[in-house]
């Protein structure tokens, strides 16, 4: 790791980094950022690695321009302009429809994206830099604190990060507002930096998600995890026993079992390796659901590294068809 002041010459030399799939963490108006090229799928696979995160969450993606955010996210709706205009380099955070060119490793599988423009220098140029968006979540390990400065960074992330972008401490410390809207109406998903009164003065009512308004049943859920729409299941000989005259798909970690029962077959990653692995999962998931199949089959992997997280997601999604 090396820790580097955020001079235009050593910003240039991070967007090189992450130019070439590496991790920078660098400085945002909110908290420290772990960063990586937002539209390569193993670039961003190293951010949930280095988190040791035992799941996978949806990651903002970081733009400098409007330009950038119109390469990745369909705006449909008046108000996301002038929501941008408005508050944009800020601490808004805006759910859009994605584009195809971003990787669902991104979303966690789902079609929506997080997207914003951060506003601090340091982050715009690095961003600009690279000429991409960039991913990334608060730079801290799995259950600890947000950071706020370089070396609280450097304390926690140590050599899993290649370049720290020292860029002095940070304005405001909490996270970015989440905001999404919809056609039945505007949304609040998290509270943070830009008061939800400041939103509304643009936009109108917005609602708290999960709030009694919003659902009366369900006060405080938040539907942000993506499932396939055709069942699944682990992959034992009772199941396959079970589904003989089926048309199966089979996701398989580094290896094909079996080959001759399934229409269509997936191996993660040939040389076994849980990051190119975790940077296929959410794209063969989608692959699969929309191929006629009426079941997948996945095997299960080990609960290692970016396995853990992998499992976590599988799990859930395999819980839903019980
Ligand atoms: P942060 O913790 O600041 O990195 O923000 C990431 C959070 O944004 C996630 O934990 C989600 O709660 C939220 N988020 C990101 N993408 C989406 C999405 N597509 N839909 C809903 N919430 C999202
Ligand atoms: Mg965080």
């Amino acid at each position: 790791m090396k820790l580097l002041e955020a001079t235009e010459k050593n910003i240039k030399i991070a967007a090189d980094v992450l130019k070439s799939e590496g991790l920078v963490a660098f400085p945002t108006e909110t908290v420290y950022g772990l960063g990586a090229d937002g539209l390569n799928p193993i670039a961003v696979a190293k951010i949930f690695e280095a988190k040791e995160r035992p799941t996978f969450n949806p990651l903002i993606l970081h733009v400098s321009s409007i330009e950038m955010l119109n390469n990745i996210a369909e705006i449909k709706n008046e108000k996301i302009t002038q929501l941008t205009e408005k508050f944009w380099p800020g601490a808004l955070t805006l759910i859009l429809h994605k584009k195809e060119i971003v990787p669902y490793i991104v979303t966690s599988g789902l079609e929506t994206v997080a997207v914003r423009m951060p506003d601090n220098k340091v982050a715009l140029e690095l961003i600009k830099n690279i000429g991409k968006p960039i991913a990334a979540p608060s730079a801290n390990s799995f259950g600890r604190l947000s950071p706020t400065s370089a070396e609280h960074v450097a304390n926690q992330l140590g050599e899993k990060v290649d370049i720290i972008l020292d860029g002095g401490k940070c304005n405001i410390g909490v996270e970015s507002t989440i905001l999404e809207i919809t056609e039945t109406g505007n949304y609040l998903l998290r509270p943070g930096g830009i008061p939800k009164e400041d939103i509304e003065k643009i936009i109108g009512k917005v609602i708290i998600k999960g709030s009694d308004i919003e659902n009366p049943n369900s006060p405080g859920q938040l539907k942000i995890h993506y499932a396939p729409k055709i069942p699944i299941y682990f992959y034992s000989k009772k199941i396959i026993e079970e589904n003989k005259n089926k048309k199966v798909g089979g996701i398989f970690f580094s290896e094909i079992k079996n080959d001759s029962l399934f229409e269509v077959t997936k191996v993660l990653s040939k040389s076994g390796d849980f990051k190119e692995a975790a940077s296929n999962l959410f794209n063969t998931l989608h692959n699969f659901e929309n191929r006629n199949l009426d079941l997948i089959l996945v095997e299960p992997i080990k609960k290692v590294s970016l396995g853990t997280a992998i499992m976590d997601r599988l799990t859930k999604a395999v819980n839903k068809y019980k």
